[in-house]
């Protein structure tokens, strides 16, 4: 059994449904300064910054992080995964995985409220609408309002500022998968394909609607995320939470009146934890799956709590073992097991990536022929060698053949030329003397770079001869 907090569904909304389905109810969530707040701002500034900068970085005169699929290559600075590096993909994947399980079981969900795309979108689309339409009361009074001069204004500065961050949002992110410098003449140049422009128009309408109006209901009834990651949590996992010994029973008060001598807690029922959340749920009620550890009602009760004179923390993070009195345990058994599990793949990742040649040989056999005989009573094998340069350098290789006495090669006799990220397939020929060559000869090619001697692959093949 499940031994986690319990996580309740509780209705935000209390009205009744007055048809089949219940429509939802407009959050305007209010402004809120503190802490978290600060960190989860500088958070959304960071990843985004990133996310808008790093898909213009060059690097060595392409495009820094690509993920070019009709070219089947990821580049990722110095870095090209072809397609035979699957693995490190199917890797990466699994790391985020854990990575997830790990610091959900450590910190509850704290990518959700700071790091997860649809609340880093969100907080910005709400800046925006902030900016534009002003606080909560304003805003609810613009919205129930008549269309006026200034609703019109303030609804269309809103909604420019809208499409222009989403279209640009798609725009970057389809200039993750095609180079963003071309798309950008393309653009210029109103060249530019049905495929790029579907997708941008694809993504710039999932930001627009996903952050300008689906925001909690993505978490809620979207997200799969928050279906299972209670699964993950136990009464050790930090959660926010409200301290209901000390903050019951609620009820208002004057400020700097002591709250036992009325017999009260310190909740003075403010509801202002409610109005700053941004899913719309009373945090007093318990632990709700519709929370996503934002902390902003952390941040408005602290506020009140200074304004009263009370010790800051009625919500706070906190342990479910923490609010029974009992001891928290940070270090325990499923976080070893997810950090071991983690630390041994990101090991395994990091040190194939370090001895990882960005060089494949493949050897194919003349199907057609399996020997020819040739002038001076030799045997001759044919093959075609497809070398792929996977290195972002160009680079001269020699060919080697081992295994078989006075094997000699007649083709290719000097270096083979292979520019940065491509594929040649060479024609190759092998001679011996047809007393030696009689029967089958495992023998060994060696093909190594002349200007790099480390840089070099051996691949088996056969040597056939006329049957001894
Ligand atoms: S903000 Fe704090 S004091 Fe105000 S209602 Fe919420 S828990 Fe109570
Ligand atoms: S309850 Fe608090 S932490 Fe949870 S979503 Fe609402 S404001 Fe954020």
């Amino acid at each position: 059994m499940h031994s986690g907090p319990s996580i309740s569904h509780v209705p935000s909304a209390n009205h009744a449904p007055t048809g089949f389905y219940e429509s939802a109810e407009k959050i305007y969530p209010r402004e809120v300064q503190g802490r978290y707040a600060q960190a989860r701002r500088w958070t959304v500034v960071v990843l985004l910054g990133l996310f808008y900068a790093v898909a213009w970085i060059q690097w060595n005169g392409q495009q820094a992080l690509l993920f070019d699929l009709p070219a089947r290559k990821f580049h990722v600075f110095r870095l090209t995964l072809w397609p035979q590096d699957f693995v490190y993909l199917a890797l990466l994947l699994i790391v985020a995985a854990l990575s997830l399980f790990f610091f959900t079981a450590l910190a509850g969900r704290l990518f959700c409220g700071y790091a997860c795309p649809q609340t880093v979108w969100t907080e910005v689309f709400i800046w925006i609408e902030q900016w534009t339409e002003g606080t909560r009361s304003q805003r609810m009074k613009l919205d129930h309002g008549p269309w006026t001069t200034h609703k019109v204004l303030r609804k269309g500065a809103k909604q420019i500022l809208w499409i222009s961050l989403a279209v640009y949002t798609g725009f970057t992110f389809v200039g993750y998968f095609n180079p963003i410098r071309g798309l950008v003449s393309e653009l210029t140049h109103f060249t530019l394909g049905a495929w790029a422009t579907f997708w941008i128009f694809l993504y710039s309408l999932a930001t627009y609607g996903n952050a300008g109006y689906l925001r909690e209901q993505v978490c809620k009834y979207m997200c799969p995320y928050a279906r299972f990651q209670s699964a993950m949590f136990d009464k050790d996992t930090l959660i926010i939470s409200y301290d209901t010994d000390r903050g019951e029973p609620r009820g208002a008060r004057r400020r700097g009146s002591k709250s036992t001598l009325q017999g009260l807690g310190d909740c003075i029922d403010c509801t202002l934890c409610v109005q700053v959340c941004p899913t719309g749920i009373d945090i007093r009620k318990g632990l709700q799956y519709e929370c996503i550890a934002c902390a902003a009602c952390i941040d408005a009760c602290d506020g009140v709590m200074d304004k009263m004179g009370a010790a800051r923390g009625l919500i706070r993070y906190t342990t479910e073992h923490a609010m029974h009195h009992r001891q928290t345990r940070v270090i325990r058994p499923r976080l070893f097991v997810y950090g071991a599990l983690l630390l041994t793949i990101v090991g395994v990742i990091s040190y194939s990536l370090t001895i990882r040649k960005p060089l494949i040989l493949d050897v194919l056999r003349d199907r057609n022929t399996l020997y020819r005989e040739v002038r001076g009573n030799h045997i001759e094998n044919a093959y075609t060698l497809k070398i792929i340069n996977e290195d972002d350098q160009p680079h001269s290789y020699q060919v080697q053949a081992t295994g078989l006495a006075m094997l000699e090669l007649v083709d290719p006799i000097g270096a083979i030329r292979v520019p940065p990220g491509t594929v040649n397939s060479v024609p190759l020929r092998l001679q011996a003397p047809a007393e030696i060559a009689a029967g089958v000869h495992e023998i060994s090619l060696r093909l190594s770079a002349l200007d790099q001697p480390t840089l070099f692959r051996i691949e088996k093949t056969r040597f056939i001869g006329p049957a001894l």
